[in-house]
């Protein structure tokens, strides 16, 4: 690694990367001065129903947006945090801002009545046993109903957990809060989670849609994941959908909900829920092809 001569003096030049990387010490610095001076910010990712196009849900993404080093984006800074113990009070923050903003948009009458929102949790935040008490403040400053709000899990999150952190599981399912699981097949999946975890919808990953059209061990595997996941009564969300053709095969397969650049960047403010269909038609209007996929909205 070579210094370079940015004006932060703080990035790295990783050979094997082949790109600038800021180094651990100086993340974990931002890390904890933006925790002090409110430097994090969530940005909302639309989650569509595959058959009708509205946006049923979001996901909330965090962001680090410091002064010197830019907008860092979750892969930059999420391991560091957990590394750090650090994750504990972002990831604390990230709910309360979740439901704190749900909660506005709930009062504003833009049609986000009926909207759901999601939020990631980490391994680190499974193995803490104030979990539950965080997602229950968050629940109870916003005043959202616990049935808008859901986790996502990862399968790590769920192999680590030990009996005391699936107690704690739950006791947040049992508040109302939904549970599922993110990122599904990438990790050490194991069929037996599902059986012992109070999970109601399951995230393919974004790797395995985009194979979706030209590899069939993908969509062999999609395909089962959405049997599995409808034979188990889980909601089946796919990540990463960014073509009108993965979004039809999803379609067909059964898959009820999907997420991805398909309908949009994530916005910094509320979804566009009046106008779901505008959505896929401006993007239908820059993508050649789309046209086919592109139903007649409501009016
Ligand atoms: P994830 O939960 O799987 O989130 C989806 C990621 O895929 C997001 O990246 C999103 O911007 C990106 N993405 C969405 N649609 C598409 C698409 O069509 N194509 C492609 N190529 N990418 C797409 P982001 O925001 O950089 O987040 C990365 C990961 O960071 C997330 O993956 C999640 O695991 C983690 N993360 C984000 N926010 C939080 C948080 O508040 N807490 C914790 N613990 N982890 C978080
Ligand atoms: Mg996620
Ligand atoms: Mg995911
Ligand atoms: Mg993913």
């Amino acid at each position: 690694q070579a210094k370079a001569g940015g004006r932060s003096g703080c990035r790295l030049y990783d050979e094997s990367l082949g790109q600038y990387v800021i180094d651990r010490a100086r993340i974990e610095q931002a890390l904890r001065q933006g925790l002090r001076d409110g430097h994090f910010v969530l940005q909302f990712e639309p989650i569509v129903d595959v058959t009708t196009h509205q946006v049923v849900a979001v996901e909330a993404l965090v962001r680090l947006n410091h002064p010197q080093l830019g907008l860092l984006m979750p892969g930059a800074f999420i391991e560091i945090a957990e590394d750090s113990g650090l994750i504990a009070p972002i990831g604390a923050w990230v709910l309360q801002e979740a439901c704190r903003l749900l909660a506005d948009w709930r009062g504003a009458d833009v049609g986000c009545g009926r909207l759901g929102i999601t939020v990631n949790v980490s391994a680190r935040q499974v193995a803490r046993p104030d979990l539950a008490d965080t997602v229950a403040q968050a629940l109870a400053q916003s005043g959202i109903p616990p049935q808008c709000l859901s986790l996502e899990l990862t399968e790590s999150a769920l192999m680590e957990a030990d009996v005391s952190a699936l107690r704690m599981l739950e006791r947040i399912r049992d508040m109302g809060v939904r549970l599922g699981i993110d990122d599904f097949g990438t990790g050490y999946s194991s069929l037996l989670y599902l059986k012992r975890l109070p999970v109601s919808f399951i995230k393919i990953d974004r790797s395995f849609v985009s194979g979706l059209v030209p590899d069939p061990t993908d969509r062999e595997i999609v395909t089962a994941v959405i049997r599995l996941g409808r034979a188990l009564g889980l909601v089946t969300i796919a990540e990463g959908v960014e073509s009108p053709e993965q979004l039809d095969i999803l379609k067909d397969l059964g898959c009820e909900l999907a997420q991805g650049y398909l309908f949009g960047p994530s916005t910094s403010g509320a979804p566009n829920v009046a106008q779901p269909w505008k959505i896929l038609l401006d993007h239908g209007r820059r993508a050649p092809g789309a046209d086919s996929t592109v139903a007649p909205g409501p009016g």
